[in-house]
């Protein structure tokens, strides 16, 4: 087995470093200033955004770009060390046109909108022209379990007329999203896996309303703002039908695998930034005669932070070459085993850096809070922990022999 990155991998990933050493980290506490403090949009984002165009680093999160489409094609393997980088500031996915929840959508249209849709929808994204959003969550009902989406779409003529309410859908409130895809029922007669579909509705229909604009654990997402949506007969031409009617779960599954993915790969790489936190921090304060990091509990914490985040890392590497050989389909698992670990172990690591800064940990001087934030929301965001250790679970093989007759066991006196 070779665990090293391929050479043209490593070098994607030292050109993008460097973009992001020279360009992105910079311009970190003006894009703090504007856009988390005051709101604004970023003054710099299209320059830069242009830059890493021009050099290259562009829609690296898409393997499967067709000629006509702009970008650096990498696999899922070359794209992780890149992701990780990204990952340490919330914002820096956005420079390299690599955000969510704008590339699952991406991915979704790449597979199954038609050209005519490739056209209106997809190639804007791929310039960075637009933003879009994913709208499946449900105030109503439990949607962990997306067969119990209720929002109505009714064939009318060459219409769907839809009624329904989404919450906590990401990027819906951003003033640039255009368009939104939207999962709901068009046949609630048939087998429950078949009755939702998903269409393609602009944001600027009658009848969308953004009813307001949500937080997380307190904290803004600034660079896809959540929203609550209503739906009140919105009128959209079937011609926006993503996929075949009956086939709303084939569309989510296709852009929910690479979504997962990306997510964990950025929190590796924001799991990093918090081990550098935790050592810089550690040194530079005392307490009690020494230096912070003199205590083998913080020595212990960031140790134990490293073998996570390197089991972590593994994990991530063989789901994203798993992609890349066999698809989704046979990704899945590693698909679950990864959205469970690395949320957890970002949580875990946020908490004890949160505790090496002391007060500084919580507040706004420090990413910290955030980190938390993200790591608890990805536990629960593109399906909870319990729904993906389900899924694990039932994909553990039973052994065919029984405790009486195990060759593992002694045996038992009769
Ligand atoms: C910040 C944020 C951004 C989001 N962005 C989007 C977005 O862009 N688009 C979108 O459509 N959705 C989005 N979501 C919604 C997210 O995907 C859902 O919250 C998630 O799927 C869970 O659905 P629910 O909130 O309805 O929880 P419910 O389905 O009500 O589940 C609640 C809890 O029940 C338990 N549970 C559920 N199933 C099982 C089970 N099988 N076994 C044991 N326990 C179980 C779990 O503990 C679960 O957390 C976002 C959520 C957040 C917080």
């Amino acid at each position: 087995m070779d665990f090293e990155l391929s050479e043209r991998s490593e070098a994607w990933r030292k050109k993008l470093q460097a973009f992001f050493d020279a360009e992105v980290l910079p311009r970190h506490r003006a894009w703090l200033e504007h856009v988390a403090g005051n709101g604004e949009a970023a003054p710099f984002m299209g320059d830069l955004q242009q830059k890493a165009r021009a050099a290259g680093l562009w829609n690296l999160g898409l393997p499967e770009l067709a000629d006509s489409e702009p970008g650096t094609r990498l696999s899922n393997l070359e794209y992780a060390p890149l992701a990780e980088i990204m990952g340490r500031l919330f914002w820096a996915p956005e420079v390299f046109n690599c955000q969510a929840p704008d590339v699952p959508n991406m991915i979704a249209l790449q597979n199954c909108a038609t050209p005519e849709q490739k056209a209106r929808w997809l190639q804007p994204l791929l310039e960075a022209k637009t933003r879009s959003a994913f709208g499946m969550t449900e105030p109503d009902v439990a949607s962990s379990d997306a067969t119990n989406v209720a929002t109505r779409m009714v064939r009318d003529g060459d219409d769907y007329v839809i009624n329904g309410r989404k919450w906590f859908i990401t990027g819906a409130a951003h003033p640039h999203c255009s368009f939104l895809i939207v999962m709901g029922v068009t046949d609630p007669d048939t087998d429950r896996t078949r009755r939702h579909s998903c269409i393609i509705v602009p944001m600027q229909t009658p009848g969308v309303r953004l009813v307001r604009r949500l937080r997380w654990m307190g904290c803004e997402d600034h660079v896809a703002p959540i929203g609550e949506l209503a739906f009140d007969n919105v009128r959209v031409p079937a011609a926006n039908l993503l996929g075949a009617e009956g086939e709303g779960f084939k569309v989510a599954q296709i852009r929910l695998g690479p979504a997962r993915i990306h997510h964990c790969m950025r929190s590796i790489g924001l799991c990093e930034l918090l081990i550098e936190l935790m050592m810089v921090r550690a040194s530079e304060r005392s307490a009690f005669g020494r230096t912070v990091i003199e205590y083998d509990t913080i020595q212990r914490w960031i140790a134990e932070a490293r073998v996570e985040l390197e089991q972590a890392r593994l994990l991530a590497y063989r789901c994203a070459w798993r992609l890349d050989q066999a698809g989704h389909d046979g990704a899945w698992r590693d698909v679950s085993l990864i959205k469970v670990a690395v949320p957890a172990m970002l949580q875990r690591i946020a908490d004890r850096a949160m505790q090496v800064f002391g007060a500084m940990g919580g507040s706004d001087d420090a990413p910290i809070h955030q980190a938390l934030a993200w790591g608890r929301l990805l536990r629960i965001a593109d399906g909870p922990d319990e729904v993906h250790l389900r899924q694990i679970f039932r994909m553990e093989p039973m052994p065919t022999w029984s405790i009486a007759n195990s060759p593992y066991l002694s045996a038992h006196p009769s």
